[in-house]
């Protein structure tokens, strides 16, 4: 008998069959899906000694590894390197950019892939997790089907994450008209790129496609780039973005989306009309559910999404839901958390609840957007009674080394907490550590003002900043 554990052991002689389908030993956890939240749940539910089942359709870590987060950082680094050989001159460096050869990018980024897959598949087989290659399908309360054998689990864990969406119209055909997917991929340079949608993901692509040489043009139908930011840091964005050369339209929808010998020509519904080589849809992610069972088995859906408490429970006892799945921030840190979150409330060590505006938020591209808490808009909208600060990264030593321009902007409440950390800049997504625990602790102005900060780093931006809030500043003014 074929039997599909790639890990972990069973022992045959527990099996039984019911219905022509195998049935297997019950685990602690069934777990439908191996991205960030899958597996991490997977991962800390078998430490805490849970037997626990993770099923797969295609590649353990998911959307963030295989086709997310990591490409895209390691597209964005080839990026900076060669913004680096550009720009060598200014820093007295002789050196040129020759062009960009994708084959050695892929390569470059195929091997950081390939090696935090096979360190990922080495740790989930050191903790004895079952795994199962293949697509499940949720058939009761309590069990999935996998390749026509049937797991059973106390507990159940949806993991299925996202896809990416197009709009009515607008034909993915993976040559002209790209999502993502296929943007990791690349095995060329475009001459020429339409981006539709200015958030996170189409911003990132614009700024490795501009250093890459192609010419960018994204259209954003809300009136700011990364519109969920504050809208200090969109402005700084877009300001940083039109020196680069990438143009944008904001506040305006597309109307149609057509192909030629040559490309793309896509109009807006203002009746301008634009023309590139391809077209990337990256006009947000929706979840995969569908055809799941999920429905079937009583759960509570909303537009695809699965509902869920504030500790990822499901309505129906006994299945829990994570990451892209539900409708909290699709990040693959916010996967880790919640995936982490259930396996420590099913193993009864009753974990606090996330705190969902403690979540720190990066845009990798050039420059770095970062944030934790409010926006001042959203401090404002729950009756806060807000003061702000903005630090110029110019007053920054490090910040003139490198080069780049910035701000940090803090938001808080009157005599109290700070509400809100917004950032620009080159590498501030490395500040976030700090403005995460600032955030999180609740700390004050003044609590922050009296800690040291090395010189000459960008932290000292975030010392400064503090400090000018607190009233003390020191290379500020005010
Ligand atoms: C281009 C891009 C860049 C991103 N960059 C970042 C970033 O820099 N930082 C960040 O925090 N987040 C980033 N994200 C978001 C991040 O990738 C997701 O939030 C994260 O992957 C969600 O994890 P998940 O486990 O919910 O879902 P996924 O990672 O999508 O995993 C779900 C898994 O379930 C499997 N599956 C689905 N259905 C079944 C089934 N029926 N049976 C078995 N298996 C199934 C899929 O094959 C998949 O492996 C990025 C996303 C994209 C697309």
């Amino acid at each position: 008998m074929r039997f599909p554990p790639l890990y972990g052991k069973i022992d045959l002689d527990e099996l039984q069959i019911t219905n022509g389908a195998t049935r297997v030993p019950e685990f602690d956890l069934v777990i439908i899906g191996g991205g960030s939240g899958g597996y991490a749940c997977a991962l800390r539910s078998a430490q805490l000694g849970k037997s626990v089942a993770l099923i797969e359709a295609d590649k353990v870590g998911g959307t963030c590894l295989h086709r997310g987060c990591i490409p895209t950082k390691a597209l964005l680094h080839s990026a900076e390197i060669a913004d680096g050989a550009r720009e060598g001159g200014k820093f007295g460096v002789k050196s040129s950019f020759d062009g960009i050869d994708m084959a050695g990018v892929n390569s470059y980024k195929d091997g950081v892939i390939s090696r935090l897959h096979k360190g990922l598949q080495g740790l989930i087989k050191s903790r004895a997790i079952t795994y199962i290659e293949g697509y499940g399908k949720l058939v009761s309360k309590n069990s999935v089907e996998v390749n026509g054998q049937i797991y059973t689990g106390k507990n159940i864990v949806l993991a299925t994450g996202s896809y990416a969406k197009t709009l009515p119209g607008i034909e993915i055909d993976g040559k002209k008209i790209i999502t993502s997917d296929h943007g990791t991929k690349m095995e060329y340079v475009p001459k020429s790129v339409i981006i539709l949608g200015g958030g996170v993901i189409g911003c990132e692509f614009a700024s490795v496609w501009k250093s890459f040489g192609s010419d960018v043009t994204i259209i954003e139908g809300l009136s700011h780039l990364v519109a969920l930011e504050d809208e200090s840091s969109s402005k700084q964005l877009e300001r940083a973005f039109r020196k680069r050369g990438i143009k944008f339209e904001l506040g305006v929808f597309s109307k149609s989306v057509t192909t030629n010998k040559k490309g793309v020509e896509v109009t807006l519904e203002n009746g301008k009309t634009f023309s590139a080589e391809i077209l990337l849809v990256s006009v947000g992610r929706g979840p995969v559910s569908a055809n799941l069972g999920y429905e079937a088995t009583g759960i509570t859906m909303d537009h695809g999404y699965v509902l869920v408490d504030d500790k990822c429970r499901t309505n129906v006892p006994g299945i829990w839901a994570v990451g892209d799945l539900i409708p909290t921030q699709q990040l693959a840190h916010v996967g880790f958390a919640e995936g982490v979150l259930v396996a420590e409330e099913i193993a009864g060590l009753n974990p606090s609840p996330i705190n969902y505006d403690g979540v720190p938020r990066v845009t990798y591209s050039d420059p770095e957007v970062a944030s934790v808490g409010l926006t001042t808009a959203e401090a404002k909208r729950r009756g806060h009674d807000v003061v702000e600060l903005t630090y110029d990264l110019a007053g920054n030593g490090k910040a003139q080394i490198l080069g780049t321009a910035g701000s940090i902007k803090l938001i808080a409440e009157k005599d109290g907490a700070i509400l809100g950390v917004h950032m620009v800049g080159a590498r501030v997504g490395e500040l976030l550590a700090e403005a995460e625990l600032i955030f999180n602790w609740e700390a004050r102005a003044v609590d922050v003002a009296s800690l040291l900060h090395a010189h000459p780093t960008l932290s000292e931006a975030m010392g400064e900043a503090h400090m000018a809030l607190a009233g003390k500043a020191l290379h500020a003014h005010g």
